[in-house]
């Protein structure tokens, strides 16, 4: 053993809970009884004041005021005002941020951008074990570039390798949704503008995770979703960010009519607005962009250095209490490399996840082997993870997961 530290009672625990200044935080979510919800990284909880808000969007706003919600509740205003209420939490300062359509979109315009601000160069890096998305996505936008590629580094870590003078863009995630590990967004940021190229950060495990500074970062564009730690509700909107410096050059293709200087001027050329807003396409999912509004009145609360600093200690916990069991822990131990996950490997991981479910602990499998659980200190406490450890030994211990009917698999894993 490389350090004996010494695991935690239950008692213990509770008087974590006792002493936690989030701890109060849990009330601002309905989650059903007897669930101990390990998947906010997938799908975050459900807001106590969504569901009132999203009735009150489609009964008083939609039923009543009809049309004219778009000026009377400012449903036109939605995408901007969203995107400011989450710039705090992405360090990013007024004017750079809209939420719209989802995560893969935006990466298809923020990609497009890259490329088009950077004439002289065709080639796209991104990393192999990237979440397939982002991938895909780059493999449509290098596919209507005229000579434009993208090429997969092994690792973020052999990206010194290939940062050549073809380089245009870089396309990384700052928390690997499978490892949980994290990059060091400053240090990556630079060398990448070190080589003239510019830098693209998907966010959607970081957002609500722990804090970011895009603008003291520099970074040039960055993506990220609304549903895993915000909360935001399924398929919630995603956002996008584009610094301030590049806003005025920056055109992406999808020219849809709210990014347009004059929409209800119904004119028949395409002008972009000024501003970030030009990276809007077309009419907004309203309905989502409630909930999600929903969702930014617990965080408007929240310190997001608080929830990081819990965050940290969640893990850590489960870690130390996961660790006698045995099986290969693939998240980074050091807190400064890793996000607000544990991810385990096991052979039958799918299995063991389904025996889980039906104990209550609800976390996810991602093929082939890992086995993955996101801590949400918003709604979890020191005493769900000392519990979320015991029932997976106990599942590991009895051998429960071999029984036929954990192996069968749905749609979605
Ligand atoms: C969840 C996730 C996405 C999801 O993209 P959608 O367009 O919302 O389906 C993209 N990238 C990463 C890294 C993710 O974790």
């Amino acid at each position: 053993m490389s350090d004996l530290r010494p695991v935690p009672t239950r008692e213990e625990c509770a008087a974590l809970d006792a002493a936690d200044p989030l701890a109060g935080l849990r009330e601002e979510f309905l989650l059903p009884e007897g669930v101990l919800y390990l998947d906010g990284n997938s799908l975050g909880a459900l807001p106590r004041r969504a569901p009132e808000r999203v009735r009150e969007m489609v009964e008083q706003e939609w039923g009543h005021g009809l049309i004219r919600s778009w000026n009377d509740a400012g449903w036109y205003g939605m995408p901007r005002r969203l995107g400011a209420r989450l710039s705090p939490m992405l360090g990013a300062a007024p004017g750079q941020v809209v939420v719209c359509d989802s995560t893969s979109v935006n990466l298809f315009k923020v990609l497009s951008a890259a490329l088009r601000l950077r004439p002289g160069r065709r080639t796209v890096l991104a990393e192999n074990a990237a979440f397939p998305t982002d991938l895909y996505i780059t493999e449509g936008v290098t596919g209507v570039f005229d000579g434009a590629r993208s090429v997969l580094l092994p690792s973020a870590a052999d990206l010194d390798d290939h940062l050549g003078e073809d380089v245009a863009a870089v396309v990384l995630s700052h928390v690997d949704y499978r490892t949980g590990e994290l990059l060091d967004m400053a240090a990556v940021t630079e060398r990448v503008h070190r080589a003239g190229a510019l830098m693209i950060w998907d966010v959607c495990h970081t957002a609500g995770a722990l804090p970011v500074e895009f603008d003291r970062c520099q970074v040039d564009f960055a993506v990220g979703c609304g549903y895993k730690y915000l909360n935001g509700g399924p398929g919630a909107p995603a956002f996008l960010y584009v610094a301030e410096r590049h806003q005025a050059d920056a055109r992406q293709p999808l020219s849809g009519w709210f990014g347009h200087a004059r929409p209800f001027a119904f004119e028949p050329g395409y002008e972009p607005v000024d501003g970030v807003g030009r990276f809007l396409t077309g009419t907004p999912p309203l309905l989502g962009m409630a909930a999600l509004d929903a969702s930014l009145d617990v965080w408007e609360k929240v310190d997001l250095q608080a929830v990081r600093t819990k965050s940290l200690a969640l893990t850590d916990l489960f870690m130390d209490l996961v660790e006698p069991l045995g099986l290969p822990v693939v998240t980074p131990r050091q807190q400064t490399l890793r996000g607000s996950q544990v991810a385990l490997r096991h052979p039958d991981g799918y299995a063991v996840v389904q025996a889980l479910i039906e104990r209550g602990v609800i976390g996810d499998f991602r093929a082939p082997d890992l086995i993955r659980f996101g801590f949400t200190p918003l709604y979890l406490s020191y005493t769900d993870v000392w519990d979320s450890a015991r029932h997976l030994a106990e599942v590991l211990e009895t051998g429960e997961w071999r029984e036929e009917r954990f192996t069968r698999r749905g749609a979605v894993t």
